[in-house]
């Protein structure tokens, strides 16, 4: 039931922006053509979390920070046009599992140590984003298809800091 209500919220949105183009005006073809565009793309979204703990000490300007540590906040989208057999994008226990696979390897370690910045990658948030989305996609992605895809990783790894990565499609 809330996930039914949830994706209701969100073709509301959708339908919101569809009528703020119309107000500015644009010819009623183009609306159309924007409208086919939203509803094959992205009228669906799931979100699964999770947490690790972990430390990290960047080089910031040829200067190496001192090491210290996170509770990392992790979420990763999930979009598609359109649903399965079942009515879902993807089961969220599928994603859910996927996804801390992903992060367990990071759990209370310092990911200066760690793949893939063991090889002097800067575990920055952003390139932790980066790496859990790309390989969230390529677990994930032949499997959703042709309905859905990764769409997006975003860690937050203090209150209020956040990177997001957005994949790119393939
Ligand atoms: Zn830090």
């Amino acid at each position: 039931m809330v996930r039914g209500h949830a994706d209701l919220k969100r073709s509301n949105r959708l339908e919101i922006g569809v009528v703020g183009r119309f107000q500015r005006g644009e010819r009623v073809s183009g609306i159309a053509l924007e409208r086919v565009f939203h509803l094959g793309s992205r009228m669906y979204e799931i979100t699964v979390q999770t947490e690790f703990c972990a430390g990290h000490s960047l080089v910031i300007g040829g200067q190496r920070e001192k090491l210290h540590g996170h509770n990392w906040k992790v979420k990763a989208v999930i979009a598609g046009g359109s649903l399965d057999h079942d009515g879902l994008l993807c089961d969220f226990h599928t994603c859910e599992e996927v996804l801390q696979e992903i992060c367990e390897p990071f759990h209370n370690e310092n990911l200066d140590d760690r793949e893939p910045f063991v090889k002097g990658v800067n575990p920055s948030a952003e390139h932790v984003a980066r790496y859990i989305a790309t390989e969230m996609a390529s677990r994930l992605d032949e499997a959703l298809k042709p309905h859905a895809r990764v769409q997006s990783v975003s860690v937050t790894e203090a209150p209020g800091c956040i990177a997001t990565y957005r994949v790119e499609k393939s």
